[in-house]
């Protein structure tokens, strides 16, 4: 299995687990904190510290993703605000138009940067804002 689905595994993982404490009774919890910590150390070890912690600010920052749905066709575009308030556009097909991303990170055996993790983890964890525009909108956002 490539590194990058490894990752996208886990962060699946993350997700389901973020919404099972939802649901479970607090004497759960521990356990649950538990196997969440360890999702975390594993996707620790495949993506590195730096990038992990970096995208977890993000994602538990207010305001900071919005995701962008065009209607009818319900394409995704997610807007990020990084740091200094400059914003990046993202795909989750793998697309950033960060630095980072379009210098090192494309195209390798890991194609993510803080920004495209960030947005994975704000899905599951309930904190990216949604948006409804028009394909046109779309479309304008996405050049
Ligand atoms: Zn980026």
């Amino acid at each position: 299995m490539s590194l990058a689905q490894s990752t996208l595994d886990l962060i699946h993982e993350l997700g389901n687990l973020i919404q099972d404490q939802e649901e479970e009774e607090e004497d759960n919890d521990r356990t649950m904190e538990e196997q969440i910590r360890q999702v975390l150390l594993a996707l620790n070890a495949l993506v590195g510290s730096k990038l992990l912690d970096k995208a977890l600010t993000l994602a538990s920052r207010r305001g900071a993703i919005h995701e962008y749905c065009s209607t009818p066709s319900g394409r995704l575009l997610y807007r990020v605000k990084g740091d200094n308030n400059a914003e990046y556009k993202v795909l989750l097909t793998g697309f950033c138009n960060c630095r980072n991303f379009m210098m090192e990170r494309a195209g390798t055996e890991l194609p993510l940067c803080k920004h495209i993790l960030g947005v994975h983890l704000a899905k599951k964890q309930g904190t990216c804002e949604r948006k409804i525009i028009t394909d046109e909108e779309w479309s304008e956002l996405y050049v």
